[in-house]
């Protein structure tokens, strides 16, 4: 999937701290502390303090949003059409073509799409019964904001803020959309978008 080449984007990881932070005493103390748990843990080498800090926090971050939206485990392929519609299966990853991935990039709006505008690093996660409960994907934030769109999708390729693309996407097709700022896939660089029904946000607080 060529969207999962992102990954090379080359923006800075965590917060941006003044000169003075990141040269202060407790500052160092804290990559000693990441550098000892970082080895404690066998994680591989990293040469940044937040990205040692995410790899530690990644699998917890990740158990949390689990727990909080009473997911079991992500489905074999990651369509979020089984959200719109309930199927019970989808061979999209055979079926598409990658002209409709491209549209689905910018959230034309056709047949119920198989996956969201922006979509990458995503999963469709099962509740305790195996059925579709919520779709998760997790965005860098600069791939989004200025999105020039490929000409298959835009011929005239006029660049969009993406996360218009991701809310109007939502609300045309029924699914409400939520939004962390920290993500358990590369904390601290990328945010997760969640989708699910509407009725679902609704259960706990009857
Ligand atoms: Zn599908």
């Amino acid at each position: 999937m060529p969207r999962d080449s992102k990954d090379s984007d080359t923006t800075g990881v965590g917060p941006e701290l003044k000169v003075e932070t990141r040269t202060s005493d407790e500052y160092r103390a804290l990559e000693d502390a990441l550098k000892t748990l970082q080895d404690g843990a066998e994680l591989p080498p990293q040469d940044d303090p937040w990205r040692v800090l995410g790899s530690l926090l990644a699998p917890d971050l990740r158990d949390r949003f689990q727990n909080r939206a009473g997911v079991e485990q992500p489905a074999d392929t990651a369509c979020i059409r089984r959200l719109i519609t309930g199927e019970e299966d989808c061979s999209c990853a055979d079926t598409r073509s990658w002209v409709d991935r491209e549209r689905e990039q910018i959230g034309t709006r056709n047949d119920p799409p198989h996956q969201p505008p922006h979509a990458d690093h995503a999963a469709l996660w099962l509740d305790g019964d195996g059925e579709p409960a919520v779709y998760s994907m997790h965005i860098y934030p600069g791939n989004v904001l200025n999105y020039t769109p490929s000409t298959t999708a835009d011929p005239d390729q006029h660049q969009r803020n993406g996360w218009f693309d991701i809310v109007n996407w939502a609300e045309h097709w029924g699914l409400e959309v939520d939004i962390a700022p920290i993500s358990w896939y590369n904390p601290f660089r990328t945010v997760t978008v969640l989708f699910y029904p509407p009725e679902r946000n609704h259960q706990s607080t009857e």
